[in-house]
């Protein structure tokens, strides 16, 4: 007995009920009433009880009934503890039969009266008794005749009378409501949405309000802000003559709430009614600490509170109102900071697709770079430019990209590649210069000699023709689609400087060029964590001197060439250095194999021929012998610094008159030098020799003392393990988790793509470890890696700079590790300091409450 009541129990302000057994519209109705809010007579039931009625134990209507007036009409709704999570559609008008039809009649009137119970039968047909809802598709009008015929409908296809007692009808209500919810189908889509297994429903039983009849009735929706962008704004609908919140939408005869040129508004026709509701809507927020949307019911003039929800939002609205709660002292700082998904802030850093417009997709690829952007096909590098030069927005679509193609990605608006995976060549850059990018759509099919590009239905699109990349969901849209602006507004720079306060591990950026170095700066990043050099060679006069230097036979000749990129590396560190003003910048040396920077066609072979004055055979053939079967894993990084170490020397020296320059009229620079590829510690030794005779010859040269780090990307596995003795010549060691990843999977980066959904489909990986840091395996090495380096040397600072760096996952493991900073992609930064702002006040609360 004592059982029974707790599981049915009329919401009062002292009933015992938690969300976790009655779900969160129980709760949430609770908490409206002991606001004295005019919420009508409700009964809750708890998850406990439905799953007993979904069992086949019938529902105690007696108990559940004996709170309401033998007239009442009432209505079941879901309750399950997120409503995220959704449930079954609302039963209202329970309790409607011929008499109470007739007696209706007389006091709301004839039209109202057909309409309850018109709308009942219905409902009850369709989502009660399970009957097709096209017997009632010969019905026209709502009227006394439609009613008549839907009733005469339901016998005919139910074979019985509609059921005339209320107590019958609420028992069948919540039976079926009970086993929707327990039907498979119902249980996957929640799942979904994060609800586990056993997740219960509640139902709350409700007395109807219901908004139509005499005087003024209807009913409404009313939120003090703007779902999409957080801004105060009255926001809502009124329908007069109207029940529940589904006729609101999009309908032509609901009016506006506030006073407004474009028609009628509930502000003017009832004024009291809409200041009480403004009232109410503020106490709620202030008192719910949050943003809530009311649904209310006018019945004769006379407001009824329903029901409250949390304001459905977008990013750039969840951070605004977050903000706006904590700024009102409603919140704390701490607990706006958690209401904000990290992720989410993407969304505010980068153009998005509207969610509201109809998407017509032709092919779906990774989100390699977020945002969004439409433009013109294009399929070479060189079109893009040319499209840039003509103020025409274009999308480079290539098969994948290179370094060669750098130029015409700055050019383009995003960026669409047949293959690649997450930490491909494109979706690097892409990240890092925030360009949309959607990587290894290989549904695809380019042409690039006719220049076109067919997608899987046979749908053909020429260079010219207009697409948008979605590079927030994958997606490549035809046609130009609307978009809605980034928002970095005074709410996400609140937000940021709240989660400096309590983050506690340090976010870089990785950043190549000054205009990274810039936005990594405007991102408040705590210094730059990895600036690739190799793309610095790139540009059209770098990259003939380049091939010159890999051209030259004695060490004599290479040297003269690069001491003409000599000055070209130093302006690059130079401005670096200023924007970064004393923060620190960590310089990784030359990583790539040399023949990246060869031509491979022979229009470019004939070119380069002309420039070096040399045969096109000679060229063919040096290009020939430099070929590897597996480059990544062949001469490059630290095996060209030690088997080609000039070109190291050159960089080093710019890095140190760099600094000494920077120094002179700014903060003191101190340059880190990080080396690449490593996997044994003579590598290091031999690096670290050649580069100490350098700044030598640099202090010599310039009479300047200076000072700098030299450490070590532990980016292959063996470098992992043999950490211990690498960190005795490490001032630091940075995780490369890109490669690192790659070669502990033995994993291609640039191909995994292809099979990468279906092997996260058939959960041989649980994510794309490119994507999220694999923190069983790769974490593994980087656990042991921290530890052993530590032993050898307990001050190396230690990071991780591969593209995992920004990523929540990566950042909570790098703080439980010890790390002293992630680096991460400039755009990421901010999504890296919220996360951990997140988790380290997370930990601080859960360290209070244990104790
Ligand atoms: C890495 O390997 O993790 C890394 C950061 O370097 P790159 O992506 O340039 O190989
Ligand atoms: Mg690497």
């Amino acid at each position: 007995m004592q059982q029974k009541q707790l599981d049915i129990t009329l919401v009062t302000p002292t009933a015992s009920m938690s969300a976790e057994a009655y779900g969160g519209r129980a709760k949430c109705l609770q908490r409206l009433v002991r606001l004295d809010l005019p919420v009508p007579q409700t009964v809750a039931l708890s998850f406990k009880a439905v799953h007993e009625i979904a069992s086949g134990i019938p529902a105690d209507v007696t108990t559940i009934l004996g709170h309401f007036d033998h007239s009442d009409l009432i209505c079941v709704r879901p309750s399950s503890q997120s409503p995220d999570w959704g449930g079954p559609g609302a039963v209202l008008n329970i309790g409607m039969n011929k008499a109470r039809y007739a007696v209706l009649c007389d006091t709301l009137g004839a039209d109202a009266a057909a309409i309850l119970y018109l709308s009942f039968v219905q409902a009850y047909s369709i989502h009660v008794a399970r009957l097709d809802a096209d017997i009632f598709d010969h019905i026209k009008g709502q009227d006394h005749a439609a009613l008549e015929q839907a009733l005469r409908a339901y016998e005919e296809e139910a074979e019985e009378v509609f059921p005339q007692e209320r107590d019958a009808q609420l028992t069948q209500v919540l039976a079926s409501m009970a086993r929707a919810w327990e039907g498979t189908s119902a249980r996957l889509l929640r799942q979904a949405k994060g609800a586990s297994s056993g997740a219960g429903l509640g139902l709350v039983v409700q007395q109807m309000a219901f908004g139509l009849g005499q005087g003024e009735c209807g009913s409404g929706l009313l939120q003090l802000v703007s779902s999409a962008t957080g801004q105060p704004q009255v926001t809502g609908r009124y329908k007069r003559q109207s029940q529940g919140r589904e006729g609101l939408n999009g309908d032509q005869e609901a009016i506006f709430l506030t006073s407004d040129l474009r028609g009628a508004s509930l502000q003017q026709a009832v004024p009291e009614i809409f200041e009480t509701l403004i009232e109410q809507a503020k106490l709620m927020r202030i008192r719910l600490r949050e943003e809530m949307q009311i649904e209310f019911t006018i019945q004769d003039g006379q407001l009824y509170v329903l029901d409250g929800v949390r304001v459905q939002r977008r990013a750039p609205a969840a951070a605004r109102i977050a903000v706006a709660l904590a700024e009102d002292g409603i919140i704390t700082k701490k607990e706006a900071l958690l209401r904000v998904d990290p992720r989410s802030l993407s969304e505010l850093l980068h153009r998005q697709v509207d969610p509201d417009a109809a998407r017509v997709v032709l092919c779906e690829g990774m989100a390699a770079s977020p945002g969004a952007a439409a433009g013109k096909i294009v399929f070479t590098s060189e079109a893009a430019q040319a499209s840039a030069a003509r103020n025409e927005a274009c999308v480079l679509v290539r098969r994948e990209t290179s370094p060669e193609d750098i130029r015409g990605m700055h050019a383009a608006s995003a960026v669409l590649t047949e293959r690649g995976g997450m930490t491909s060549h494109a979706a690097v850059i892409g990240r890092g210069i925030g360009l949309p990018c959607v990587v290894g759509a290989n549904e695809i099919l380019l042409n690039l000699s006719d220049k076109t590009l067919t997608t899987r239905n046979g749908q053909v699109f020429q260079e010219g023709d207009v697409i948008t990349v979605d590079g927030t969901n994958g997606q490549i849209l035809a046609g130009q689609h609307a978009m809605i602006e980034a928002a970095l507004n005074d709410a996400f720079q609140s937000l940021m400087t709240w989660a400096d306060k309590y983050s506690d591990i340090r976010v870089r950026a990785n950043a190549d060029t000054p205009a990274d170095a810039q936005t990594a700066r405007n991102f408040n990043a705590h210094g730059i964590g990895l600036c690739r050099t190799e793309h610095m060679f790139f540009e059209a006069d770098r990259l003939t001197l380049m091939r010159e230097m890999i051209f030259a036979d004695e060490s004599d000749e290479r040297r003269a060439v690069l001491d003409r990129l000599l000055p070209m590396q130093r302006s690059d560190f130079i401005k670096l250095f200023k924007i970064m003003q004393g923060m620190p910048v960590c310089i990784r040396l030359f990583d790539p194999p040399l023949h990246e920077f060869l031509p491979s066609d022979r229009a470019g072979i004939r070119k380069l021929a002309d420039a070096l004055d040399l045969p096109i055979s000679h060229v063919s053939r040096r290009i020939e012998d430099m070929a590897e079967y597996n480059p990544m894993l062949g001469l490059r990084g630290v095996r060209l610094g030690v088997t080609v170490p000039e070109i190291y020397e050159m960089q080093a020296q710019a890095i140190f008159e760099a600094a000494i320059e920077a120094s002179q009229d700014g903060d003191l620079v101190v340059p880190e030098i990080m080396i690449p590829l490593v996997s044994a510690k003579r590598e290091v030794e031999l690096v670290k020799g050649n580069i100490d005779s350098v700044a030598a010859r640099v202090r010599t040269s310039s009479g300047v003392n200076f000072a700098f780090k030299l450490g070590v990307m532990v980016e292959t596995p063996r470098a992992a393990l043999r950490a211990n003795e690498i960190a005795q010549h490490s001032a630091f060691l940075s995780f490369g988790t890109n490669d690192l990843t790659q070669m502990t999977y033995g994993l291609s980066r640039d191909d995994a793509g292809r099979f990468m959904s279906r092997y996260v489909q058939k959960q041989v990986f649980f994510e794309d470890p490119f994507h999220v840091l694999d923190t069983d395996g790769v974490g593994e090495l980087l656990q042991l890696g921290a530890e052993r380096a530590r032993k050898a040397h307990p001050d190396v600072t230690i990071s991780i700079c591969g593209e995992h760096g920004g990523n929540p996952e990566s950042i909570a493991f790098s703080r439980a590790h010890g790390f002293d900073y992630v680096s991460c992609s400039p755009f990421r930064v901010p999504i890296a300091r919220l996360a951990a702002a997140q988790l380290a006040i997370q930990e601080e609360t859960a360290y209070l409450s244990a104790q």
